[in-house]
């Protein structure tokens, strides 16, 4: 006889709850094998989906790229359409999407929000981008000759999501990719493929009322095997990878051994400068926002405190009241501002980074151990701060989850050498009233990340701007600025409308050719 526990009975309602939503948004739900959904308030199973094989991958991938064919000649204003069309859906579904990023990720209700409220803005980035896709003239060295470049669609664009980001970063990536010309095949994280589902529902209902083929936007499902099928296949033109260092190590060179084009987004560990003239009030909110929100599940969550020492003590002593009142507990109740951690693997990684944080001197001066929270049964880490005697061991790596190592400084130039001592480089801040440490922080010799900030915390960028990082966080940029480049193909055109054809560099050959 098996017993039903509360994690079950818990594992039912949200299984119930999120097939209602997925109802609403009218995603069809491939129930099946090799893909079991979770959630982390309950941390059981809700019910099984079916895996997409190598031959499905493929399949995938050639409607998209037959589809693209038809996509890449519809005007870009007219495309940017379908993508205005997917943003009002989004705004309209807005918190049924959400919960699903709740029950999936344990988001806070606001984060999850947030997060399709990031969906919503960039579609509307992209429905502006698909009048602006913009070519240069170049002066010819040659007379009545024009040089110019022009962009056309790249094809398909495959796209590996993380779960902490389950939605956006596919937004990110197809809003732009979909202007641009070009067709998507999505493999969201095994961990949150019903939020994508919810997704890619919305578009293609998008797409189909604006009469185009909803094979434009493609869905596959599975763990990293269906990952690697589609980084194999040639016929994919840019993958765009999001996930840990790790996953970039072998992904970069599968897809650049077929000469593919790759867009790495991958893991950070993010710092933020503390100086002697901080604003404390700032440093307060920057800091617990960016080190204990999403439960430290950010690509650019605050690792770690590089302060000086003559503020440490004043520093500490906030963020450890700070840290004391922090809710944690169910993601759905709007007090909860620290939801679970993804996983019970998630957990242990925290575990074990706080137990090797002491064995090499560190001191928890907050949080540092997992608590249970009434009626829920998931993963719930005590957002934890722990000084360290130097940047070494531990304090080197990305542990997913709210661990803050503290480091002290004496010189402003130490403080910018921790910074970029690791061999990450997404995001960092500086904290200071001072215009020449702002200044330095952001100069050529300053901060080395693919984000600088002044004033604000590591995380929770603007769509605006290229999101991305250096070193082993992929070098990849996307979402705005000029990210839609990494999208399409460039082709640099040289237009005679001479009756002369006059070599470049002088070069003479039958010239006088009649
Ligand atoms: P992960 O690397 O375990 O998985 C990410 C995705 O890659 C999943 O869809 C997974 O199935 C797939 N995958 C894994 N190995 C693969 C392989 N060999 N070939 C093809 N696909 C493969 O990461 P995660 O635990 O889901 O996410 C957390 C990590 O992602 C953290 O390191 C975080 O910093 C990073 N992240 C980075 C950004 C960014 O923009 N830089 C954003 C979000 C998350």
């Amino acid at each position: 006889m098996t017993t039903t526990t509360a994690a079950d009975v818990l594992s039912l309602e949200l299984s119930e709850k999120v097939l209602a939503r997925l109802a609403t948004l009218g995603a069809a739900v491939p129930v099946g094998t090799g893909v079991p959904t979770r959630s982390p308030l309950s941390g059981g199973t809700l019910f099984e989906l079916a895996a997409t094989d190598a031959a499905g991958v493929a399949a995938a991938v050639q409607r998209a790229a037959a589809a693209q064919r038809d996509w890449r000649m519809v005007p870009a204003p007219q495309r940017g359409a379908v993508v205005r069309r997917l943003g009002e859906l989004l705004r309209e579904h807005k918190d049924t999407l959400a919960d699903i990023v709740t029950v999936e990720t344990g988001k806070i209700v606001s984060e999850a929000r947030g997060e399709v409220q990031e969906m919503i803005d960039i579609c509307e980035y992209a429905v502006g981008l698909s009048r602006q896709l913009w070519g240069r003239t170049i002066a010819s060295e040659r007379p009545g000759h024009r040089l110019s470049e022009s962009w056309h669609p790249i094809g398909v664009v495959g796209v590996i999501s993380a779960f902490n980001f389950p939605v956006a970063v596919w937004a990110w990536n197809t809003a732009v990719a979909l202007v641009c010309g070009d067709s998507v095949v999505w493999k969201p994280s095994e961990l949150a493929p019903l939020s994508a589902l919810g997704s890619a529902a919305l578009l293609e209902r998008a797409l189909v009322e604006s009469g185009h083929s909803p094979d434009i936007s493609q869905v596959v499902l599975g763990d990293r095997a269906v990952g690697e099928a589609l980084v194999d296949d040639s016929s994919v033109a840019l993958v765009s990878a999001t996930g840990s260092v790790r996953m970039g190590r072998e992904v970069g060179p599968r897809v650049a051994a077929r000469f593919g084009r790759t867009l790495l987004e991958l893991g950070g560990n993010n710092a933020a400068v503390i100086t002697p003239s901080a604003d404390l009030k700032l440093v307060t909110t920057g800091v617990v926002f960016a080190a204990a929100g999403t439960a430290g599940q950010r690509c650019t969550s605050l690792r770690r405190l590089i302060v000086h020492r003559s503020v440490k003590e004043q520093v500490l002593a906030k963020l450890t009241a700070a840290y004391s009142r922090l809710p944690i507990g169910d993601p759905f109740d709007s007090g909860t501002l620290v939801g679970p951690l993804i996983s019970a693997k998630a957990g242990d990684a925290f575990r074990a980074a706080v137990e090797a944080a002491v064995g090499q001197g560190g001191e928890v001066l907050a949080g540092g151990n997992l608590v249970a929270v009434d009626g829920l049964s998931g993963v719930f880490a005590m957002p934890t701060i722990v000084d360290m005697p130097e940047q070494a061991g531990i304090v080197l790596e990305e542990t997913f989850a709210p661990i803050l190592y503290v480091l002290t400084y004496d010189d402003f130039d130490e403080a910018i050498a921790l910074n970029n001592a690791v061999s990450q480089g997404l995001s960092a801040a500086v904290f200071t009233r001072d215009q020449q440490e702002a200044e330095r922080f952001i100069a050529d010799d300053g901060a080395d990340t693919g984000i600088a900030n002044v004033n604000i915390g590591t995380s929770g960028a603007e769509i605006g701007g290229a999101f991305g990082g250096e070193k082993e966080t992929g070098g990849g940029r996307e979402s705005g600025s000029d990210s839609w480049k990494a999208y399409m193909r460039r082709s640099t055109n040289t237009v005679n409308y001479s009756s002369a054809l006059p070599l470049a560099q002088g070069v003479t050959f039958l010239s006088d050719a009649e």
